[in-house]
């Protein structure tokens, strides 16, 4: 039997090993000349002023949060349907977490629910302060409704791109931050590009990027004109905040940014797959993902719901089925809201229906650049016998 074909594959090339390895026979491997050149490299790719590269995505949601003023008494909104640290960050603040449930067809934010659960929130005064919309596998939310929302509330916004870096919204790069105050982005090996571990936060803002600049590096500053008074020499620097060590290092940066030349040629490679997917799965009891026409999708993770009642089997065999026949399927994601943590903090079943409704159906088919077609027929092959009655 042949190897299992996972749901995510990092691509690298001799360049990005070659580019890692000169790293290592630099002076710098950490703090060196690397990490400003990958935050240039993603900030022009987005046309956006400002890019702060960090650890992980989880570090930049953390730090983002901060620099945002999220603290104790405040309210943070996300969907359910994500990964845990979209909804983490908030915790880590000391505030509190509260989630908007998705819209059945994007899979992504409800704009209904967040309307409505806006107006009850303002009518009881527990407004939220940051809203984090996630734009999941890669599709883009719908920014310009979410950000007059914000407009009209008051409620700053961070996208959450893990998923998206390389996709576009009506046209322009997610990550410009026109509809946001802060943009996300994770370069974990499964995601589009990769530095192994790692993060990007992208902002318009000087401020708000001065600030994430200190947080990740202890709430250090070397710059005179923050500090409380003239140096007393050459070696000063001042603590000026309650800052952590979310650095990114030389030897990720540089991986990075060898990564950057071939984005454009991964998210196409992820096209052409998805485009095939979409007709293969025709005529199976499957549904494949639907694209708003006013994103182009990083297409991080392709999705398929099963339709259970015509499939006569449940989720879970047709899952362990595929697995069983070596394809890697996954799922992404169990609800937030119902993991114990977040039930210990009060999460119940119902809390978002939808949600919970895409849990119960929802696999990730495999989904990466070097797919070959022999290995998507194969998914498929294994696919239309484990779905059908
Ligand atoms: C992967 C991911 C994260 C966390 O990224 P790391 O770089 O692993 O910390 C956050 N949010 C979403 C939606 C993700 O998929």
């Amino acid at each position: 039997m042949s190897a299992m074909i996972p749901y995510g594959r990092q691509d690298i090339s001799e360049a990005d090993i070659q580019a890692v390895v000169d790293v290592l026979r630099s002076d710098y491997l950490t703090q060196g000349p690397a990490v400003p050149a990958f935050e240039k490299s993603i900030a022009d790719y987005c046309g956006v002023p400002h890019a702060v590269a960090m650890n992980s995505a989880t570090s930049a949601l953390h730090v983002a949060c901060l620099a945002l003023g999220v603290g104790e008494g405040d309210m943070v909104w996300t969907t359910p349907i994500t990964f845990v640290a979209s909804a983490n960050c908030a915790l880590y603040c000391g505030a509190d977490i509260d989630f908007v449930d998705i819209d059945p067809k994007t899979y992504n934010m409800s704009v209904e629910r967040l309307s409505d659960k806006l107006a009850y929130a303002k009518r009881h005064g527990k407004l939220p302060k940051v809203v984090i919309p996630v734009h999941l596998c890669g599709q883009p939310c719908d920014m310009v409704a979410i950000h007059a929302l914000g407009q009209q509330y008051g409620f700053k916004i961070i996208e959450d791109a893990s998923h998206a870096i390389g996709g576009k919204y009506r046209n322009e790069p997610i990550g410009n931050c026109h509809y946001s105050d802060i943009t996300i982005f994770s370069f974990h090996p499964v995601k589009i590009i990769t530095t192994a571990e790692g993060g990007m936060a992208m902002t318009k803002n000087a401020q708000l990027a001065k600030s994430m600049q200190l947080l990740r590096s202890h709430g250090i500053t070397r710059d005179v004109n923050e500090m409380t008074h003239v140096p007393d020499g050459p070696w000063y620097y001042q603590q000026i905040d309650l800052g952590y060590n979310y650095r990114m290092t030389d030897l990720q940066a540089a991986l990075g940014l060898s990564q950057m030349q071939r984005l454009d040629e991964f998210v196409s490679k992820r096209h052409v797959i998805a485009k095939r997917y979409d007709q293969l799965l025709d005529g199976l009891n499957v549904s494949a993902p639907w694209q708003h026409p006013d994103g182009y999708s990083g297409l991080h993770l392709y999705v398929v719901r099963l339709k259970l009642e015509q499939i006569g089997k449940t989720h879970r065999q047709v899952f362990e089925a595929l697995r069983e026949a070596g394809i890697g399927v996954n799922l992404h994601y169990i609800p937030v809201h119902l993991q114990p943590y977040y039930e210990g903090l009060g999460f119940e079943v119902g809390h978002c229906p939808e949600g919970e409704q895409y849990y119960a159906e929802a696999i990730s088919l495999p989904m990466y650049p070097n797919l070959t077609v022999a290995e998507q027929d194969r998914v498929i092959k294994i696919l239309r016998v484990a779905t059908s009655k």
